[in-house]
C-alpha cells in the first residue's frame, strides 16, 4: 500500500465514522417521533419537540462540519463511481452540500414558521377559514423561494424544491408526465363516472367488523407478504406511517383501524408493509450510511402503491384470500357477496374532493391539481388568497366535484402547513412507476401473478429485492429504474394497467 492509499483508506474510515454517528442521531429523532405518535403520554408534547429540536441541531451541525466537508473534497474522484465508496462518497457529498447551501438562520425560520402554522391549519381546517391560514402559508411560500435560491437549479425553483423527494427530478419533465396521465385518464373517467357520478358498489365493505379479528387476518397477510417481524412491529396510530431506525434491521410500521370497514386496516397494512419490506431488503452492510432507506420519495411510494394496489386490489390476490376473509367475519356482509361483488367494491371509482379518499384512477387528478398550483404559487403567479378559488375550479375540471367548503378543499391536507413543497408529486411518480416496476417483473418471472392466486409472493419479493430493495441510495433513481425496468420513467405501462382494470371493472374498454 503507498502512502496515499493509506490516507485515503485512513479517510474513508473516518467518513464512515462520521457517517454512522450522523445516522445514530437521526434515528433517534426517528424513534422519538415514532414514540411520539405511538406511546408518548400527551404532556410530553413540549419536552419532546425540544429535545428533537437539539438533536436534529446536533445532526445538521455534523453533516454541515469543516471536517466532514475536507474529507468529503479529498475523497472525491478517489473510487470508481460505480463501486459502493464511489456511491458513498457521492451521496454524502450531496446530503452535505443540501444541508451546507441553507443558512442556518434560513433553517431555523423554516422550522419556526411550520411550527406555527401547523396548529393554526388545524383550527382552520375545522372552522373552514382560509383566511386565518393565509398569513402563515404567505411566511412559509416566501420562505421557501428564499431557500430554492439558496439550494440553486438549473430551469426552475420549483427543481431546487422537488429535489429533495425526487433526486434529479424537473418541473419540465414532471409537466410531461402528468400531461400524459391527464390524456390517459380523463376520457376512462369520464366514460365511468360522467358528471362526476359512478354507480355506488362499495357496499359489501361497510358492517361490523371485530377489530380483533381486523388486526389478526391483517398480519397474517403481512407475514405471507414477507415483512419481517423479527425486524419490525406494528402499532395503532391516527396516520399510518413506516419507520426505519437507520438501518435494515429494524423498521417499523403502524396502521389504524375502522371498526366500520373491512378495507381501512388492511390497505393501509398492505401500503406499510410495502414502504417497510424496501426498507428492510436494502443490504446490511449499508446500516448507519447515507446509503440505507429509499433513493428516493417517488421510488418509495412505488412501493407501497405496489403492494396495496397491483397485489392488494387484484383479483389474483383475492382468489386465494376471499375466502379466508369470508371466514374470519362471520355474519358480517361478506357472507352474501361473492368475489367478483368484493373485487368490484375494492376497486370502486369514486369522484370525491379528498385525496386521502381517492380510488386508483382518480388519485393522480388530485396531486396533478396541487402540483400546479404549487408552481403558480412559486411563481407567484397565484396569490395566496386566490388558491381556494382556484383549487374548486381545478377540482370541477378534473374530477366533476366541487367542495362544499375549504375545509375538503385547499385546507385538506397537512402538507402546505408543514412547509412541504415540491412532495405532492412523489405520489404519482410511486403509482406510475409501481406499474412499470410489477410489469418488468413480470416479464422476467411470468410466474408471478399466478403464484399471487396461491397467496405465494416470493418470486415478485424475490425480483424487487435483487432489482430495487437491496440498492438503497446506492444509485441514482433513473438509473435505479432504467437498471431495473430497462426504460426510463413512462406512464405507458401504468396508463395501459389503468386501462385494462378499469376498463374491464366497468365496461368501457
Ligand atoms: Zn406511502
Amino acid at each position: 500500500m503507498s502512502a496515499r492509499d493509506n490516507h485515503q483508506a485512513e479517510d474513508l474510515r473516518r467518513l464512515r465514522e462520521l457517517l454512522a454517528e450522523i445516522s445514530d442521531l437521526n434515528a433517534a429523532t426517528a424513534l422519538m417521533h415514532w414514540d411520539q405518535q405511538t406511546y408518548m403520554p400527551e404532556g410530553g408534547i413540549e419536552l419532546r419537540s425540544q429535545q428533537l429540536t437539539t438533536l436534529s441541531r446536533l445532526a445538521h451541525e455534523r453533516l454541515v462540519s469543516p471536517e466532514l466537508a475536507e474529507l468529503l473534497e479529498r475523497l472525491e474522484g478517489s473510487y470508481d463511481p460505480s463501486s459502493e465508496e464511489g456511491a458513498l462518497v457521492r451521496v454524502a457529498r450531496r446530503d452535505h452540500e443540501r444541508a451546507a447551501r441553507l443558512p442556518s438562520r434560513l433553517v431555523a425560520q423554516m422550522a419556526r414558521a411550520a411550527s406555527e402554522a401547523e396548529p393554526v391549519w388545524v383550527r382552520a381546517r375545522a372552522a373552514s377559514d382560509w383566511g386565518a391560514f393565509a398569513p402563515h402559508l404567505e411566511r412559509l411560500l416566501e420562505l421557501k423561494r428564499e431557500a430554492a435560491e439558496h439550494l440553486g437549479y438549473e430551469e426552475h425553483p420549483y427543481d431546487a424544491l422537488l429535489d429533495l423527494y425526487e433526486p434529479g427530478a424537473r418541473k419540465s419533465r414532471l409537466e410531461g408526465l402528468f400531461e400524459e396521465l391527464k390524456a390517459g385518464i380523463l376520457p376512462l373517467l369520464r366514460s365511468i363516472a360522467p358528471g362526476g357520478r359512478a354507480e355506488e358498489r362499495s357496499a359489501p365493505l361497510v358492517g361490523d367488523f371485530d377489530e380483533r379479528a381486523q388486526e389478526e387476518f391483517g398480519r397474517a397477510v403481512l407475514t405471507d407478504l414477507g415483512y419481517d417481524w423479527s425486524r419490525g412491529r406494528q402499532d395503532r396510530v391516527v396516520h399510518a406511517f413506516c419507520i426505519d431506525l437507520g438501518g435494515p434491521q429494524d423498521v417499523r410500521i403502524t396502521t389504524r383501524f375502522d371498526p366500520r370497514r373491512v378495507d381501512t386496516a388492511l390497505f393501509t397494512s398492505m401500503h406499510e408493509a410495502g414502504h417497510a419490506m424496501y426498507e428492510q431488503g436494502v443490504s446490511p452492510s449499508y446500516a448507519r450510511s447515507p446509503l440505507a432507506g429509499g433513493v428516493s420519495m417517488g421510488v418509495h411510494e412505488s412501493q407501497s402503491r405496489l403492494w396495496e394496489n397491483l397485489v392488494g386490489r387484484s383479483r389474483a390476490f383475492w382468489e386465494h384470500y376471499y375466502p379466508l376473509l369470508q371466514k374470519a367475519f362471520p355474519g358480517s356482509p361478506l357472507e352474501r357477496t361473492d368475489l367478483e361483488g368484493f373485487y368490484r367494491a375494492i376497486n370502486e371509482v369514486k369522484p370525491s374532493p379528498i385525496r386521502i379518499d381517492a380510488d386508483e384512477l382518480t388519485y393522480n387528478l388530485h396531486v396533478l391539481l396541487r402540483f400546479e398550483l404549487e408552481v403558480a404559487m412559486i411563481e407567484g403567479r397565484l396569490a395566496v388568497p386566490e388558491i381556494p378559488e382556484a383549487w374548486d375550479a381545478k377540482m370541477e375540471e378534473y374530477l366533476g366535484v366541487r367542495p362544499e367548503k375549504a375545509a375538503e378543499g385547499a385546507l385538506q391536507d397537512i402538507h402546505w402547513a408543514d412547509g412541504l413543497f415540491g412532495y405532492f408529486p412523489s405520489y404519482s411518480v410511486g403509482n406510475v412507476l409501481s406499474a412499470q416496476l410489477f410489469a418488468a417483473a413480470v416479464r422476467a418471472r411470468p410466474e408471478i401473478p399466478d403464484e399471487i392466486g396461491r397467496g405465494n409472493f416470493g418470486p415478485l419479493r424475490g425480483w424487487l429485492s435483487e432489482n430495487v430493495y437491496r440498492h438503497g441510495r446506492r444509485y441514482e433513481p433513473d438509473e435505479l429504474i432504467e437498471r431495473a425496468t430497462g426504460a426510463p420513467l413512462s406512464a405507458a405501462p401504468y396508463l395501459d394497467y389503468l386501462r385494462e382494470k378499469f376498463g374491464a371493472l366497468y365496461g368501457c374498454r
